[in-house]
């Protein structure tokens, strides 16, 4: 993994790899600006002097986890494009939606406890563009990241998967007529679009979560065409079943389902159906940093993805995303960022019917420690003995619990801990590059 140079006035400079890091930080030209990402501060450079090299922000956004690439655009191929770090940001969304329920649920119970009160009269109304809490987190943390990541390299641009499917490639696929072929970049675009259309699940037996195999609903071999209006999704079995069949053969004894078939097949897909808002607000905000943004579909980031053998992560995904040709350097680790928040406002913890159960401390650090904190805690005697390095949670005894990547452990004196980085809202873990194992898989 590339690390990340700043120079001496903190403005970003081309990353370099860790050997080089290594030797500036021992040779005493540069300090560590920042632990996770890593990032080093040049004490004898400024910007001016050095040349700077195209460096884009790939972004694959997801409900629960957003894969996040850097990588380099080669000089002469921009579609050559060399990966200098992978990282996922892992959502709570859920968390959100969680705290809120419990909280009107607690309010709710206050309201009718002694006396009723009635509800409010519904006088608020919704900006447009309104997301709910949990999905707009979504778009915020993601932002969040993609300035850090502007403050820490020299990024000239962004490209984002918006879409599932592209239309445009497709030309109006259900009217004029296209060819789909397996493997290729239109091939995938068509199953993206179909997968959208018949709601991820066999036509015939409405089975889930199976591989799905494109069927001719009018056989190929009868005649049948290749345009989209004559395509459907069916698992093996079905595939297998109905064979060189006619439709109206297939399903005899059947006729409700193959009315449904027949009219679905014919009601071309809006291109709308391929964006969701939480994307769709995440590519204006992207357009409002001034960086150019360029947006591309899932469809060939698979195609991407199984051309070039690379194994499926999220980070390794967003490496995949828009027009490439080839991708070096990308088998390397991940670096894990899980949103945590900063902590709750509320000092008083609720037992399950929203009754007093205790109360946290007044003042968020003790010894100079809180939770979140990245630290290091160099245990020299005792049962605990050895050296720990993770995200502290405070105790007002002053003694510890370390999140480790191994688990979480108790009882660390804070004499023994040193810091590393201050609380920032995200829990950081390194994951392990992918094996031989999963690439062969892939490919
Ligand atoms: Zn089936």
């Amino acid at each position: 993994m590339a690390v990340l140079v700043l120079d001496k006035r903190k403005k970003p400079l081309m990353p370099c790899s860790e050997k080089r890091a290594r030797l500036l930080l021992e040779r005493g030209r540069a300090v560590v600006h920042r632990m996770r990402p890593f990032t080093i501060r040049l004490k004898d450079r400024t910007v001016e002097e050095s040349a700077l090299q195209p460096i884009q922000i790939k972004i694959d956004p997801g409900s629960k986890t957003t894969g996040v690439t850097v990588i380099r655009e080669d000089d002469a191929d921009p579609e050559h494009q060399q990966v200098l770090m992978l990282m996922e940001i892992e959502h709570r969304g859920q968390h959100i939606k969680d705290a809120l329920t419990q909280r009107r649920a607690f309010r709710r119970r206050r309201r009718g406890q002694l006396r009723h009160r009635a509800p409010r009269f519904h006088n608020r109304t919704r900006p447009s563009g309104w997301l709910a809490p949990s999905l707009q987190h979504r778009v915020d943390t993601t932002m969040a990241w993609v300035n850090r990541l502007c403050r820490l390299a020299p990024v000239t641009g962004i490209i984002m998967e918006r879409v599932r499917f592209d239309m445009q490639t497709m030309e109006n696929p259900e009217i004029s007529g296209v060819e789909y072929q397996q493997g290729t970049l239109h091939g995938y675009e068509v199953r993206e679009y179909l997968l959208e259309k018949w709601q991820r699940c066999c036509a015939y037996c409405g089975a889930r979560n199976v591989p799905l195999e494109i069927d001719h609903i009018h056989p190929q071999s009868r005649g049948g065409s290749d345009r989209v209006s004559n395509l459907t999704l069916a698992c093996r079995d079905c595939n297998q079943a109905k064979g060189n069949q006619p439709v109206e053969v297939f399903l005899a004894d059947d006729p409700k389902r193959l009315q449904r078939i027949k009219a679905q097949a014919k009601a071309p897909l809006k291109d709308a159906a391929a964006v969701n808002s939480t994307r769709w607000a995440l590519f204006r905000q992207l357009q409002a940093t001034g960086l150019p943004v360029i947006t591309s579909s899932g469809g060939r980031t698979k195609y991407n993805r199984q051309r070039l053998g690379i194994p499926k992560t999220h980070a390794l995904d967003a490496a995949c995303v828009g027009p490439v040709t080839a991708i070096t350097h990308w088998n390397v680790p991940t670096l894990t960022v899980r949103a945590t928040g900063r902590g709750s406002y509320q000092r008083t913890r609720l037992n399950r019917f929203g009754f007093p159960r205790g109360y946290l401390m007044r003042q968020k650090q003790v010894k100079g420690f809180q939770t979140g904190d990245l630290v290091q805690a160099n245990v020299p005697t005792g049962k605990k003995a050895g050296t720990y390095q993770g995200r502290v949670a405070i105790r007002a005894t002053g003694s510890f619990n370390i999140q480790t990547r191994e688990g979480v452990v108790q009882g660390i004196s804070h004499r023994h801990c040193r810091l590393l980085q201050r609380a920032d809202g995200y829990g950081y873990a390194l994951q392990p590059k992918p094996t031989q194992e999963d690439a062969t898989r892939a490919a």
